[in-house]
């Protein structure tokens, strides 16, 4: 089993469910008392959080590199990002390292090759969903269409992350809100609405819905499955 190598803490709240999810498939795969073999490094969010907002990426990058090559010699054989948004500096941490990066939009994007869908919406914070490092690899590299909300539902989405859900908090007025969204989105023309934070899961959920849900923290944490076996 190769060891996984996760950089988290973009928020703690999130990484839990990789830690957890990670685990669980092991213990599916193999049985018994067996558990991942994980090398992990969490860092303080609120100086990344504050650099995003000053739109310093090359600011994050820095610390991401830094916590990324502690990662590597703590012995990880691969690296997960365990966030959409940090995606923005993958390229410089990719390069910065010696290990293969599992990017969290592949492993996505795979998903949804296997289920056929070729429109998609997508939530997640607003540099997510209106930059190109993530939207633009889906369509570019995947050929899939993305949908994401208006502007007002996007700061809706937005806003939600940063205040409640990497604070832990889950609110049934937002758990409506993003309903009404994915719904939308659905009226739109996605086959399929890609939970594109690490946070969304612990909102809304596939039972919450018709429409089909992929939550990005799964997807990544069972590829790392995949990968580590
Ligand atoms: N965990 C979130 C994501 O998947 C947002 C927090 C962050 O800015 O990294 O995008």
């Amino acid at each position: 089993m190769k060891t996984i190598g996760l950089l988290g803490g973009m928020s703690w709240e999130s990484t839990l469910g990789y830690y957890r999810a990670i685990n669980e498939g092991i213990k599916d795969s193999l049985g018994g008392l067996h558990s991942a073999k994980i090398a992990i490094y969490s860092v303080d969010f609120d100086p990344i959080e504050k650099l995003q907002q000053q739109g310093d990426w090359e600011g994050t990058a820095e610390i991401l590199i830094e916590a990324a090559k502690n990662v590597q010699a703590a012995g990880a054989d691969f690296l997960l990002i365990c966030t959409n948004t940090m995606h923005r500096v993958a390229p410089q941490i990719e390069a910065a390292i010696d290990i293969p990066l599992l990017h969290i939009a592949d492993a996505t994007a795979e998903v949804l090759a296997k289920k056929g869908i070729e429109t998609v919406g997508l939530l997640g914070t607003a540099f997510t969903m209106e930059q190109q490092f993530y939207k633009g690899r889906l369509s570019e590299n995947y050929g899939l269409s993305v949908l994401v909300p208006n502007q007002a539902d996007r700061a809706i989405v937005h806003d939600v992350i940063y205040q409640e859900l990497c604070l832990g908090k889950a609110v049934p007025a937002s758990k409506a809100e993003y309903l009404r969204i994915i719904e939308s989105l659905a009226n739109q023309g996605a086959e399929a609405v890609i939970l594109g934070c690490t946070e969304i899961g612990m909102l809304v959920e596939q039972a919450d819905t018709q429409v089909i849900l992929l939550d990005t923290t799964t997807i990544h944490a069972q590829k790392a499955v995949e990968y580590a076996l």
